[in-house]
């Protein structure tokens, strides 16, 4: 301790005062030397280990500077208010703190320092920080919500690009990537996978007799029968106009030729809306090779439909790539 450096017990002031560490309290020369302070200006600025000179603290008082506190009124003697508000200190290299204080000029031209860090500033500094935070938790939450709600839209956007408008089964996009990576699981996994194309016959007699409108009305019919026969694991797809794709994985040449028999039966059998009393349906069936692409498989299964249409109609023909064998009871190419 600095042996100039005198308590404000020895000067009369109550001791606790001596003790706050939250509260600086000094007592300074006209020249601004640390005549005695308290523990919480000690804290603040420790005072130099040199003792045999007066501790001169005007460097510490940024703004106001002292000697500008001093200038404001010349001294008559007795104590007098001098300043009150934000005391800005810097000690040595440290960053600049603000206090709220006053200065009062004391007897004999000294100048005691009295001051508190801003505690109520720190408190509305406190009370803000958890304003921003809970606004900052509530912007995450909407954050959260708008991705799900933009994954929605996504897999919604996703659906519709692949959904055909009028029959709500796969559009062509849909056939060309299903029908890519069937293709590739077929080959890895050595799984059977078949193809399966049908075509409404006469079609246009339909829609030249009963109307566009119930044209639609019956590929959309004709699409929920293809669905209703196939599995879950199956895919309808609109190839285009009248014209459907079903690809079915699992699935061999037996049983692919055996569910097109079953849709072909079933459209001869019922009618699809009340007013078209009978349509039929053309249809080709293919299986995969493990040498074949999609594209491959397609144009042979089109083939066999081609083949249905060109001996009659309403029938199911297969194709029979070299090593497969045929399902009984059906007419081959
Ligand atoms: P085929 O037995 O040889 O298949 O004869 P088709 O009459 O069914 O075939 P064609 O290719 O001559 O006619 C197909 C018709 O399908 C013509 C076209 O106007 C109609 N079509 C295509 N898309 C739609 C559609 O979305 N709605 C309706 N109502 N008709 C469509
Ligand atoms: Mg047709
Ligand atoms: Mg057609």
């Amino acid at each position: 301790m600095n042996p100039l450096v005198r308590s404000l017990e020895d000067l009369g002031l109550p001791p606790f005062l001596q003790e706050l560490s939250s509260v600086v309290i000094a007592l300074l020369d006209e020249n601004g030397h640390v005549l005695a302070a308290n523990r919480g200006f000690l804290r603040m600025a420790p005072p130099p280990e040199v003792t045999s000179e007066p501790w001169d603290v005007r460097s510490l008082f940024v703004n106001p500077r002292l000697e500008d506190v001093q200038a404001l009124v010349p001294y008559h003697g007795g104590a007098l208010l001098l300043y009150r508000g934000i005391l800005n200190v810097a000690h040595d290299d440290q960053p600049c703190r603000s206090l709220q204080g006053h200065i009062y000029r004391w007897q004999q031209g000294r100048l005691l320092v009295a001051a508190e860090y801003d505690v109520e500033g720190l408190e509305m500094l406190g009370a803000t920080v958890m304003q921003l935070n809970e606004e900052l938790a509530e912007t995450q939450r909407q954050l959260l919500r708008a991705n799900r709600e933009l994954k929605r839209n996504e897999a919604t956007i996703r659906e519709l690009m692949h959904t055909d408008t009028l029959t709500r089964v796969g559009n062509r996009r849909r056939l060309d990537e299903a029908l890519a990576s069937e293709v590739e699981r077929g080959r890895r996994y050595g799984d059977a996978f078949c193809l399966l194309i049908t075509d409404l016959d006469h079609f246009k007699e339909v829609n030249d007799r009963y109307g566009h409108s119930v044209g639609d009305e019956v590929l959309k019919q004709f699409a929920a029968l293809l669905r209703e026969h196939c599995r879950q694991s199956d895919l309808v797809t609109r190839f285009g106009g009248e014209e459907f794709v079903l690809l079915l994985p699992d699935t061999d040449l037996t049983s692919a030729v055996a569910c097109a028999e079953r849709i072909r039966r079933h459209l001869e059998s019922q009618p699809l809306t009340p007013q078209v009393n009978r349509i039929t349906a053309s249809f080709g069936v293919a299986m995969l090779t493990m040498d074949e692409e999609g594209g491959g498989l397609l144009r042979r299964a089109d083939q066999a439909l081609y083949r249905s249409k060109k001996e009659g109609r309403n029938r199911v023909t297969q194709s029979i790539a070299p090593g497969q064998n045929a399902a009984p009871d059906t007419g081959c190419c």
